[in-house]
């Protein structure tokens, strides 16, 4: 396992990757309603990205063919845009990564489309929730397992599934560094914790099962039970109170 501290030059590099990522989000953010594609999406991030002078992190990736995942319903992650119409009712995971300047940002979030159930709406919460425990648990000195056990203690207590078979990773000049961030665990495993360690914290939950399988398409990952699933992911650098978050929400974009 190789693990690579960045500095503050670096973490700062970063954080700018994750200030295009925050800003695709929010202009696919307002575009998202009833009738649009999820190709148009891609389209949003595709121009964002172009205009900022950046490159995603997914289009080609291992042969991944569209710059962003649009995961719908029980959809999980790594769904690939298309001609999907999105519907009242949907809920909709957008995972944005973006290369600027060498450095990486990576940040998913999982949006409602127009009127949403309740049973949704309290998922979507429990999981953004989840999320802020870990970045909280993203803490020197800590040991990584520390991450996990915010996401599997909280969910558990809300009664959500914890998806087992993915979870974080380390992130940097690569999309995928080491070490891997489970979302569930022990806090007295796992190496420990440094700052400047860079991790890609994403929690994803489910109304129902924690096992998933991939689709023909060889990408998408759902549950194995049709049940909803959400997913929040920010880029943290790990820090002495909490991990400082790269990929910060922007205010909503007026343009
Ligand atoms: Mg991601
Ligand atoms: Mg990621």
């Amino acid at each position: 396992m190789t693990i690579t501290i960045k500095n503050e030059t670096e973490i700062r590099l970063m954080e700018e990757a994750g200030q295009v990522v925050a800003l695709a989000h929010s202009r696919i953010e307002r575009a998202i309603a009833p009738g649009i594609s999820t190709a148009d999406l891609d389209d949003i991030a595709r121009e964002t990205l172009e205009d900022a002078g950046a490159v995603s992190s997914f289009l080609g990736y291992h042969g991944f063919p569209a710059h962003i995942c649009t995961s719908v319903n029980d959809e999980i992650v790594h769904g690939i845009p298309g001609r999907r119409l999105l519907r009242e009712g949907d809920i909709i995971s957008v995972d944005v990564g973006a290369i600027l300047a060498g450095y990486h940002g990576d940040s998913a979030w999982t949006y409602g489309v127009g009127q949403i159930s309740d049973k949704a709406a309290e998922l979507l919460r429990d999981t953004e929730a989840a999320l802020y425990l870990a970045v909280e648990a993203a803490t020197a000195g800590n040991r990584l397992g520390a991450i996990g056990h915010a996401v599997e203690t909280f969910a558990k207590r809300q009664g959500r599934g914890v998806v087992q078979n993915y979870g974080g990773h380390g992130i940097g000049r690569q999309m995928h560094e080491d070490p891997h961030v489970p979302n569930q665990g022990r806090p007295d495993r796992g190496v420990a914790l440094r700052s400047g360690l860079t991790l890609a914290i994403e929690p994803m939950l489910t109304l129902g099962s924690e096992d998933t399988r991939t689709l023909r398409d060889g990408w998408t990952v759902v549950t194995d039970d049709g049940s909803l699933a959400a997913h929040f992911e920010h880029t943290v650098a790990v820090g002495p109170e909490g991990g400082r978050v790269l990929t910060r929400r922007l205010a909503p974009v007026l343009e």
